[in-house]
């Protein structure tokens, strides 16, 4: 059997089985569904389902490797896309690891260039190095760290849809994607009418674009200031947090100089109790408004959220539907309470394969996590291994099913 007719058949299987349950998004008859096949590697879009029962005996029918649907309401989502009647839309922030840098996609991602056959370790470049090409074809994997970074900044995401903008727990829902992060996804009357630009401003102020810090009245231009609301607030936070922690090293690194990188650092005790609790910006001397304002830059990137800003935009996103699995991982896009994000494990929530095991002819792959096991790192070699490991190498390109 193929590897790519061993992927389909558990595909199948997953989708034809009666303990399947895939959640139905609300006024499922008022989206567009979205499919992309298998065999074909085509998508199908403007499809429509009455029910959840009837997507389901479709899926075991057509077994999609992904489906999607859209965030959008529609007066007839079958319709081609500017005479649906478009009725309004959820927001839905996308975090995946692919827009956070991480240190660990120089370990396990490749490029190798399509032209001269160059290859190297982490992000491919915008030219190769050796012939100036610049198409690649790149090889990705998906770690604990990845996954762990794109959890906080979902994390903080959550923070600002919570306390500064005041929605509840009620309608916020957070899903990890199935694949390199997690999506939230604002379910509320208050957002549906927002247009492209009202989106905008949102991923504006959640990624902290175009904030100017302590802009008062002109007479009191040359004094620092940072109120108790929202970013102001969060800044003040994230500024307390990060002097707390901060070495000289961190201080330099960020552009200070020096001496003025000492000074911070003897005197932590005073800024946190005087500058940042009690408002008292000038009691440091040496410390200008110019550095207060070059650390608040710096902690406004580190407290703002990494959002993939154009699935926010997009008022007909389609978004891969929960309860379906990843045609990259094998993998379940799934739901989990927003109380449990810290403890969420998507190496085990997420897994849909669980009998069964499969010999592999693995080309390379680093150390990973499925569930309690740890499998791995493989260099060419033939490997038995669970099911879910098995669909998860096959999909991510790292193995083959052996003879
Ligand atoms: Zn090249
Ligand atoms: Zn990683």
């Amino acid at each position: 059997m193929s590897s790519r007719d061993f992927v389909y058949r558990k595909f199948s299987d997953f989708y034809s089985d009666p303990a399947t349950v895939i959640p139905s998004p609300s006024s499922l008859g008022q989206r567009e569904i979205g499919f992309l096949l298998f065999k074909e590697r085509i998508m199908l879009r403007h499809k429509i389902f009455a029910s959840i029962d009837d997507l389901k005996l479709f899926l075991s029918e057509e077994v999609p490797s992904d489906v999607y649907r859209s965030c959008a309401y529609y007066e007839n989502p079958a319709a081609e896309m500017d005479k649906k009647g478009w009725l309004g839309a959820d927001l839905v922030f996308d975090i995946d690891a692919d827009h956070i840098p991480t240190s660990c996609n120089k370990l396990h991602d490749e490029w190798t260039c399509k032209k001269c056959g160059f290859a190297d370790k982490g992000e491919p470049p915008k030219q190769c190095s050796k012939c100036g090409g610049q198409k690649f074809d790149t090889k990705t994997w998906v770690c604990e760290q990845c996954l762990g970074s794109a959890k906080e900044e979902t994390t903080k995401l959550i923070d600002i849809l919570q306390n500064d903008f005041g929605f509840s727990n009620k309608e916020i829902h957070v899903f990890f994607s199935g694949h390199r992060g997690y999506h939230v996804h604002v379910e509320t009357e208050a957002v549906k009418s927002l247009d492209t630009m009202d989106r905008k401003e949102i991923v504006d102020y959640v990624t902290g674009l175009g904030l100017s810090i302590s802009k008062r009245e002109r007479k009191q231009a040359s004094k620092f200031f940072l109120s108790d609301f929202a970013w102001n607030k969060r800044i003040k936070q994230g500024m307390s947090k990060f002097i707390s922690d901060t070495t000289i090293d961190d201080l330099k690194n960020i552009g200070l100089k020096s001496a003025i990188s000492n000074i911070i650092f003897t005197k932590k005790e005073l800024i946190l109790r005087k500058c940042i609790g009690e408002g008292l910006w000038e009691s440091v001397p040496g410390v200008s408004v110019g550095t207060w304002r070059k650390l608040s830059e710096y902690v406004k990137e580190l407290e703002s959220s990494k959002i993939d800003t154009v699935v926010t935009t997009d008022t007909h996103r389609l978004i891969r539907m929960n309860g379906t699995l990843h045609g990259k991982t094998g993998l379940k896009k799934v739901e989990f309470p927003l109380g449990s994000l810290d403890d969420f494990d998507p190496f085990k929530k997420a897994v849909a394969f669980k009998e069964g095991t499969v010999k592999l002819y693995v080309s390379d792959v680093p150390e990973f996590r499925l569930g309690e096991n740890v499998f791995g790192p493989f260099e060419r070699e033939t490997v038995v291994l669970p099911t879910a490991a098995a669909v998860l190498l096959i999909c991510k390109g790292r193995a083959e099913v052996a003879k």
